[in-house]
């Protein structure tokens, strides 16, 4: 077993000045039991705990480290940036680039608004899509996550029709009001939704591709059918690319599936770890946030000089090296049909689920294409796997319910020890 000693005194530490010890849930490591390893520095593949122990990284905070951590590239443009201040609450040329990159990699994105979170990004789209259309409701899908927004964290109701309810307390059971929840992947129940909220129905937000309940890809026909009845009902569709965006193409999952939504939500990947947000789209639609338009929306540190230099170094390294894109599809593609293999193998025909450079083991034998099928996987046994990795130097996601993210930084020698670890920990999991 690895020592960590240092992680549990920090913990017990953190616990007595931070609720529930940790600055986000999930690090929390409640659905895998156990404490979560604190970590002190990252270089390329690999994390360094305050133990001193390694671990191959198969999080990447959440998406944005896709070159790795610490590349030098971006490294580089924050030192440059640090010579002239941190901030200044005033436009400034970094914006502007970074605008017009986000533009180019990104066609349907016309014009764009700097924030400060992938959260920000999609309370404020659906605010503009409120404001654009007059209406109040929305629709969200059960498994995607949006950031912590009031509207939407809600549970679906008992059918298709009926509208949510709080699913957190502080959340109001009138803003629950305006949130419809339906399966995704069910492009029916989308559509009794909205016949059923005939011109309520402001704007569809949605994951492209799901991250946030293991990786879940849209059956064919689903975005098209989405993007056509959200046409034919004046309905603002709303890609959330907080995940997907830059990671799955170099347009994101839009160019991926050739599906063109009228706003984009943005996140972390742009600000390569810095902290930050974006959300775009078309140009009669954005021409509503202020000061051009009437739906408020500000921020203090918004289009911060470090993010923006972070994330336009980031963005067009990308951009100027799309070969990555196919090293990243076949490490991935490799580690998931690795997975895969061995799962079959000791007979557990586990369903592994990939897109690019996502990919997720559910503990199930059913295929998963909603939050339902989801749920049918053995989290007791993806509990066990989990701290079998991790003893073994290979860092997951602490939840069957997430995605895993690869790094250009992972080679092929690191694929070959990632394999084996996973076939002893499967059988570990399962002894
Ligand atoms: N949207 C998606 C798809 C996400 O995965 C996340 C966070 O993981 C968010 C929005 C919220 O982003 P943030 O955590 O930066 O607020």
């Amino acid at each position: 077993m690895l020592n960590h000693t240092n992680s549990a005194a920090l913990f017990d530490q953190a616990k007595s000045l931070i609720p529930g010890g940790v600055n986000s849930p999930v690090r929390a490591f409640r659905s895998v039991g156990g404490g979560p390893v604190f970590m002190q520095s990252a270089q390329g593949a690999w994390l360094t705990d305050v133990d001193g122990n390694r671990y191959v990284d198969f999080i990447n905070s959440w998406g944005p480290m896709i070159l790795g951590h610490a590349p030098e590239v971006v490294l580089e443009a924050v030192r440059e940036a640090l010579q002239g201040s941190l901030s200044f609450g005033a436009p400034t040329q970094r914006e502007v680039a970074m605008a017009g990159l986000i533009r180019e990699m990104v066609p349907s994105i016309e014009k764009v608004r700097l924030v400060n979170s992938g959260t920000e990004a999609c309370m404020s789209a659906i605010r503009v899509a409120r404001g654009y259309t007059g209406r109040s409701k929305i629709i969200k899908f059960e498994g995607c996550y949006h950031g912590h927004g009031d509207s939407f964290l809600i549970a679906a109701g008992s059918g298709a029709l009926t509208l949510g309810t709080p699913d957190s307390a502080g959340v109001t059971e009138g803003v629950a009001q305006d949130t419809i929840t339906v399966a995704y992947n069910d492009l029916a129940a989308v559509k009794a939704a909205v016949d059923a909220n005939p011109e309520q129905v402001a704007a569809l937000i949605l994951e492209p591709v799901v991250g946030n309940m293991g990786l879940v890809a849209p059956g064919p026909g689903f975005l098209q059918g989405l993007r056509d009845l959200c046409t034919a009902n004046g309905i603002v569709l709303i890609f959330d690319e907080v995940m997907t965006g830059f990671r799955l193409a170099p347009g994101g999952a839009q160019e991926l599936y050739g599906v063109t939504p009228d706003l984009t939500t943005l996140g972390k990947i742009i600000g390569g770890g810095l902290p930050v947000g974006a959300y775009g789209g078309r140009e009669d639609i954005m021409n509503c946030v202020a000061p051009a338009g009437k739906v408020y929306q500000a921020g203090t540190l918004s289009g911060n000089p470090l993010a923006t230099a972070a994330g336009f170094a980031q963005l067009s390294y990308l951009r100027d090296n799309p070969a990555l894109y196919e090293q990243l599809n076949a490490t991935t593609t490799r580690l998931a049909d690795g997975t895969r293999k061995i799962a079959a193998e000791l007979g557990l025909n586990y369903t592994v689920n990939q897109v690019g450079s996502m990919f997720s083991l559910f503990f199930t034998a059913e295929p998963v294409n909603s939050l339902d099928d989801a749920k049918k996987s053995d989290t007791a046994a993806f509990g066990r796997y989990f701290h079998a990795m991790l003893n073994r130097g290979i860092y997951l996601a602490p939840s069957q319910y997430e995605a895993l993210f690869v790094s250009t930084a992972i080679t092929s020698d690191i694929v070959d020890l990632y394999l084996s670890a996973c076939r002893e920990s499967l059988q570990e999991a399962h002894a």
